[in-house]
């Protein structure tokens, strides 16, 4: 090799392992930092995935499932907007005398993991988690999501629950109020949950009609596998 051709070689590989060097140093840091933004290829509608500190929101919306988890430290009380839009639909319920009732709703991450421990103690851990969500993990955690239910206590948190006459009312009219089935009927593998008709989660008014007239689900919608 040529002394010339041999400096040529040797500078090629400085320079390619600096910019190797400059490019893993950039990787390390971006994640490092706790926010940042990824796009994920669009199906339905063009999700946009934004994560700060450690809360990841889909177009804007928190995202809670199997996959996606809430900090122990997220901690934001119910949604008081959230909470009259639910109000309002069990009032018009009641005036259409369809029997629906608030069952429960914001939980904090040490009350899910109060919850998981008394049903782990209850029915042993590999049932306990099939019903009851991991700390963290749980969608009731930010202060969006319902339970509704009858004052039939029996038929309550059942599947069964979908077929009744409050069921139904309430599959048809959550959206009108900007909430959405989140765990439908046939979109288990999406959402990661057995299908759960009392269940609301409050989008807003667009999504939650769009949603509904797609009959999709929030992952399913977004594309997120
Ligand atoms: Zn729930």
């Amino acid at each position: 090799m040529k002394k010339k051709t041999f400096s040529l070689v040797l500078v090629i590989l400085i320079v390619s392992f600096t910019v190797f060097i400059v490019q893993l140093f950039i990787t390390v840091s971006s994640n490092k930092s706790n926010q940042y933004t990824a796009y994920v290829k669009p199906e339905n509608a063009l999700p946009i995935l934004t994560t700060e500190d450690g809360v990841t929101k889909v177009n804007g919306h928190v995202l809670v499932n199997e996959q996606y988890s809430l900090p122990e430290t997220y901690n934001p009380g119910e949604s008081k907007h959230a909470r009259r839009q639910l109000n309002k639909l069990l009032a018009q319920a009641e005036k259409e005398e369809i029997d629906l009732k608030y069952r429960s709703g914001f939980r904090s991450y040490e009350e899910q993991q109060k919850l998981i421990k008394q049903a782990i103690k209850q029915d042993g851990r590999q049932k306990a988690y099939d019903y009851t969500a991991k700390p963290g993990h749980s969608e009731h955690q930010t202060g969006l999501a319902f339970d509704v239910g009858t004052d039939a206590p029996l038929s309550n948190f059942k599947k069964e629950f979908g077929h009744s006459k409050e069921g139904r009312w309430l599959a048809k009219h959550a959206k009108q109020y900007g909430f959405i089935i989140r765990y439908p009927k046939g979109e288990e593998d999406w959402t990661g949950y057995e299908y759960e008709p009392w269940h609301l989660r409050y989008v807003g008014d667009s999504l939650a009609h769009t949603i509904h007239e797609e009959q999709t689900s929030l992952e399913k919608y977004y594309n997120l596998k």
